[in-house]
C-alpha cells in the first residue's frame, strides 16, 4: 500500500503538476497561433496604410499640377502676350522649374529660347511625333524618371501645344511628400525611393530597419515606390515573444509558488502525522507509567493488610516502597498536569527568594531510596557563597527532579550521580550529570521537544511520557533562564539548569 505521504505526493502531481501542464501547452500553441495571426495582420494594415499613402500623394501632386496647367490653358486661350504672364507664374509655382510650350511643328512658343541646353532634353520629346502621342495616348505622360512632364493643351484656334516642364525635386520633397506623408498615423517607417532605390524621402531614419514591403505609384510618380521599414521594437514577433516571456515568467513563478506551497503542506502534515504518533506513545506511555507504580503499592498494600508479614524490619521496608512508588506516582501526575498546563498558556510562577542548597537537598532527599537501592554514588557539590536567588521554589525543584530521575533512569552499569551549583557570569548554574547512556550529538536539539523520546525509548527498556525535559525547559524558560545538555553516547550526560541571579 502507499504511504500517506506518497499518495499526497502523486495526488499533488496530479492535481497541480497536470493542470499546469496542460496550462502551458495551450498557453503556447494560442500564443504562437496569436503571433502568426498577428503578423499576417501586421502586414496587411501596413500595406492598405502604403497604398494609401501613395494614393494621397498622387492626388495632391495631381491637383497642384492641374491647376498650374489649367492656368497655363487659360493664358493660352486668352490670346494675351504669353511671356510676361506665365514668367509671373512659375515664380509663383515652385514645384515646376521650367516650362516650356512647344507648337505642333516643334517650334518653341514659349519661352523665346531653350534655357542651359534643355534643347538637348526636352527637344527630341516634344517633337512633332510627341503630340500625335499625347493626342493618341491621354493628355499626360511623365518621363525621365519622373523629373519630366508633357502635357496637350491647345491654343486660341484649336491650334495644339505641348507644354514640357521639369518638376523641382526639392519642392516635391518639402511640399508635396512632407505634407502628406509626415502627417499620418503609423508606428512604421515610411520612405520614397528613386528609379535607382535611393531614398528621395523618409519619415524618420531608415538605419538597418528591416523591409516590409513596398508599393509602386501610378501615373504621377512612375519610377518611384513607396517602401514601408518597421520601426525598431514595433514587430508584432516581439510584441509575442515579450509576452511569451512574460506568460512564461508568471508560468514559471506559480509553478515555484504551488510547488513551496506543496513542500510546505508536505512538511505540515509530516509533523502533524509525527505529533499524532507522539501523542499516542504519551498516551500509551503516560499509562504504563501509572499502571507500574499502582500495582506495586496494591501488592505491598495487600499483603501487609494481610498480617502476613511479622518481621518487622521487612514491614518497615514495605512501607517505605509504598511511599516511594506514591512519591514517584504524584511526580509523575504533576508532570502531566503541569504540562496540560503549559500548553493551555495556564501555569503561573510564583516568585519568591530562595536558598539554592535547601532546595537541591531536598529534591535528591526524595530519590534517597532509589538511589541507595541502586548503589548510585552520589556528589552533591553547592559552592558556599550561593546568594538567595528569585524563582518559583516549586517549579524548579521540579524541573531537577525531572533531571535527577533521568539520570537515574538512563544510567548503565556506571552509576554516578554529580549535582553541582555555581554561580557564574551572572547566573545561577545547577549541573546534572551521570555516567548513563548518554545521547547521540543528532538527538540532544531534539530531546527538549515535547512528546520526544530517543528511539520511542521503550527499546531502551525505561519508562518515560517524553515531557520532562519539554517541562524543565519551559521552567528554565519562564525563568529566564536556559538548559542545556552535553552529552556522547556511552559516556553519560551533564545538564545545566541555568537561571538569572537577579531573579527575573
Ligand atoms: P522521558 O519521559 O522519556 O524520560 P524526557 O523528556 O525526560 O522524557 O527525556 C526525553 C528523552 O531524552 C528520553 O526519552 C531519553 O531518551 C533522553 N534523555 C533524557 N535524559 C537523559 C539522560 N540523563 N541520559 C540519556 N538520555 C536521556
Amino acid at each position: 500500500m502507499w504511504s500517506p505521504s506518497a499518495r499526497f505526493s502523486a495526488l499533488a502531481l496530479l492535481a497541480i503538476v497536470a493542470p499546469a501542464t496542460i496550462v502551458a501547452v495551450l498557453g503556447y500553441v494560442s500564443i504562437r497561433q496569436w503571433g502568426a495571426s498577428s503578423e499576417l495582420l501586421y502586414r496587411e494594415q501596413a500595406r492598405d496604410m502604403a497604398t494609401m499613402a501613395a494614393d494621397k500623394v498622387e492626388t495632391t501632386l495631381r491637383r497642384t499640377e492641374d491647376a498650374f496647367l489649367d492656368r497655363v490653358q487659360a493664358l493660352l486661350q486668352s490670346g494675351a502676350p504669353l511671356s510676361g504672364a506665365l514668367d509671373e507664374l512659375l515664380a509663383g509655382t515652385p514645384l515646376i522649374r521650367r516650362l516650356y510650350l512647344i507648337g505642333p511643328r516643334g517650334e518653341l512658343v514659349y519661352p523665346r529660347a531653350w534655357r542651359d541646353g534643355d534643347q538637348d532634353i526636352f527637344g527630341p520629346l516634344v517633337s512633332a511625333g510627341a503630340v500625335r502621342r499625347l493626342a493618341r495616348e491621354g493628355k499626360r505622360e511623365v518621363i525621365a524618371n519622373n523629373h519630366v512632364c508633357l502635357a496637350l493643351l491647345t491654343r486660341r484656334g484649336g491650334e495644339p501645344v505641348v507644354a514640357a516642364f521639369l518638376r523641382d525635386t526639392d519642392t516635391l520633397r518639402r511640399e508635396i511628400l512632407e505634407t502628406t506623408l509626415g502627417a499620418l498615423e503609423s508606428s512604421t517607417i515610411i520612405a520614397v525611393l528613386d528609379h535607382e532605390g535611393r531614398t528621395v524621402y523618409s519619415r524618420a531614419p531608415i538605419g538597418d530597419a528591416p523591409r516590409l514591403l513596398s508599393v509602386g505609384f501610378r501615373e504621377e510618380l512612375p519610377d518611384w515606390r513607396l517602401t514601408v521599414y518597421q520601426a525598431p521594437g514595433a514587430s508584432p514577433r516581439q510584441a509575442v515573444r515579450r509576452q511569451v516571456m512574460l506568460f512564461t515568467g508568471a508560468l514559471g513563478v506559480l509553478v515555484v509558488v504551488i510547488a513551496a506551497g506543496i513542500v510546505a503542506t508536505w512538511r505540515l502534515m509530516r509533523r502533524e502525522t509525527e505529533m499524532a504518533r507522539l501523542k499516542s506513545d504519551f498516551v500509551a506511555n503516560v499509562s504504563h507509567d501509572l499502571k507500574t507504580p499502582l500495582s506495586v503499592i496494591r501488592m505491598f498494600g495487600e499483603t501487609l493488610e494481610m498480617g502476613r508479614v511479622t518481621d518487622e524490619g521487612r514491614r518497615q521496608e514495605y512501607y517505605r516502597v509504598i511511599t516511594r512508588e506514591g512519591e514517584r506516582l504524584s511526580r509523575l501526575i504533576d508532570n502531566v498536569l503541569d504540562f496540560s498546563r503549559i500548553e493551555g498558556g495556564r501555569q503561573t510562577y510564583s516568585m519568591t527568594p530562595t536558598a539554592v542548597e535547601p532546595l537541591i537537598r531536598a529534591t535528591l532527599e526524595a530519590f534517597e531510596y532509589p538511589l541507595a537501592q541502586q548503589g548510585f554514588k552520589v556528589a552533591v557539590s553547592v559552592a558556599a557563597d550561593l546568594p538567595e536567588v528569585t524563582m518559583d521554589a516549586d517549579a524548579v525543584q521540579q524541573a531537577l527532579a525531572n533531571l535527577i530521575d533521568n539520570a537515574i533512569k538512563y544510567s548503565g552499569d556506571d552509576r554516578e550521580l554529580t549535582i553541582d551549583s555555581r554561580a557564574s557570569a551572572g547566573w545561577l548554574v545547577i549541573t546534572v550529570s551521570d555516567r548513563g547512556v548518554g545521547i547521540a550529538p543528532e538527538e540532544q536539539g531534539k530531546i527538549f521537544e515535547k512528546f520526544y523520546r530517543v528511539g520511542r525509548s521503550d527499546t531502551q527498556g525505561r519508562r518515560g511520557s517524553g515531557v520532562g525535559l519539554a517541562l524543565v525547559r519551559h521552567i528554565a524558560e519562564a525563568h529566564g533562564g536556559s538548559v542545556t545538555v552535553e552529552s556522547a553516547p556511552g559516556e553519560g550526560s551533564r545538564f545545566s539548569l541555568r537561571l538569572p541571579l537577579g531573579g527575573s
